[in-house]
């Protein structure tokens, strides 16, 4: 929920001083054991490379920043080295040293993003018949590959029939349903999950010793959890936080940095809305308003919350959420004991309604206005489940519509 409450502009930090390599790029993992969060795919490439029976094409797809290139590179090095082919490459062979540096010559990377054409294609494939110059394979690597043209795809499908067998193809996307089936059915298939943040946590933790900087670990789980699953972008906003913190990176500096310091006041906004407190609402509205922040956003924001209350009904034990500071875990528990299910779930009706008039109204703002005092007014309606209970005359005498 939390890395969804941006309802202030972030911060910028300064840029990084020159000659500072930033820490996606200083800790990327240049063998298998070292890529986090992956390990099925990691096992089941360690085996295919041990035993020698790895395909001549693979895969590669899953969101970004879950480290579909690096995979890709590992998988180039392991193939290469001069050691191996072995899951673990030495890193100091000519060819691990070449790899590493972006200057072999059997390893062509290819963004198809910029290189989407037939001719492009011929080019690789007419490249291909001839042998590695230093190497054992010839490696492949085609970024984005979804984005190939339609004829493309089918030069490249007579390669991928029939590849010379000093050649493998890696491919990488992010959207694998673009890629024709014809394709598919010849690669060997590698999903990359979306990163779990506590793995990410504790891989943070590892960084941050290793830099020697001191950050709490709360301040970890609010950037892991920014990080919505990505490696990449965590690192990223790590590096931000760091340079931003002083000596220490602290929770209230990350919460400042990504934009999460109101998180109370939409605390209050949730609890007057549940009081049928218009003219209160109303105003908290206008306090975000001048807070720059989107009028979708706070719908969003609002949404996020309901979502969390009703998961936190179910299971009380979120409240552990490290993300959340003390208060809010204690509301939380407070709203979530006080609302019931089919409150809840009429809430999220309503919002999710307005979110859609929102985004079309020439003016946001007033119609976020008129949904807040919609949601106070359409509140006292019993749910079928309360009428059928006959608790739902009662609940309209009430003055506070859902608590
Ligand atoms: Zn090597």
């Amino acid at each position: 929920m939390e890395a969804a409450l941006k309802l202030v502009e972030p911060l910028k930090a300064p840029p990084p001083l020159e000659g500072y390599r930033v820490l996606a790029r200083k800790y990327r993992p240049s063998q298998l054991n070292q890529v986090i969060g992956q390990d099925f795919l990691v096992e089941t490439l360690r085996r295919g490379i041990e035993g020698g029976r790895l395909g001549h094409a693979f895969i590669l797809t899953g969101i970004r920043g879950t480290g579909k290139t690096t995979t890709a590179r590992i998988i180039a090095r392991s193939l290469n080295c001069e050691k191996g082919p072995t899951p673990e490459p030495c890193g100091v062979c000519s060819s691990c040293t070449a790899i590493a540096q972006d200057r072999s010559m059997d390893v062509i990377e290819i963004d198809a993003a910029s290189r989407t054409s037939v001719d492009d294609v011929r080019e690789i494939i007419e490249a291909s018949r001839y042998k590695a110059v230093s190497s054992r394979y010839k490696i492949y690597i085609i970024d984005e590959v979804h984005m190939l043209s339609k004829s493309a795809f089918n030069a490249l499908l007579k390669t991928l029939e029939e590849p010379p067998p000093h050649v493998k193809f890696i491919f990488a996307t992010t959207e694998i349903q673009k890629v024709p089936a014809t394709i598919l059915s010849r690669c060997v298939r590698f999903d990359l999950k979306r990163i779990e943040s506590s793995t990410l946590s504790h891989y943070f933790k590892t960084i941050c010793a290793q830099e020697n900087v001191t950050c709490e670990d709360e301040a970890i789980a609010l950037i892991a959890k920014a990080a919505e699953g990505s490696v990449r972008d965590g690192l990223s906003l790590l590096d931000q936080a760091i340079t931003y913190g002083t000596s220490a990176v602290t929770a209230p500096q990350v919460r400042q940095m990504l934009g999460l310091s109101d998180q109370g006041a939409l605390f209050d906004l949730f609890q007057t809305l549940m009081e049928g407190d218009i003219l209160k609402s109303l105003e908290t509205l206008r306090y975000f308003y001048q807070e720059g922040a989107d009028p979708v956003r706070v719908l969003e924001d609002l949404l996020d919350l309901t979502h969390w209350l009703q998961c936190l009904k179910i299971n009380p034990s979120l409240a552990q959420d490290m993300t959340l500071t003390a208060e809010k875990r204690h509301k939380g528990i407070e709203l979530a004991t006080s609302l019931s299910i089919p409150a809840l779930t009429r809430l999220w009706q309503i919002l999710l309604k307005g979110f859609e008039e929102v985004k079309r109204a020439p003016a946001p703002q007033k119609a976020l206005e008129v949904i807040v005092i919609r949601l106070t007014h359409l509140a006292p309606l019993p749910s079928l489940h309360e009428l059928l209970n006959g608790e739902g005359i009662d609940s309209l005498e009430k003055k506070k519509p859902y608590l």
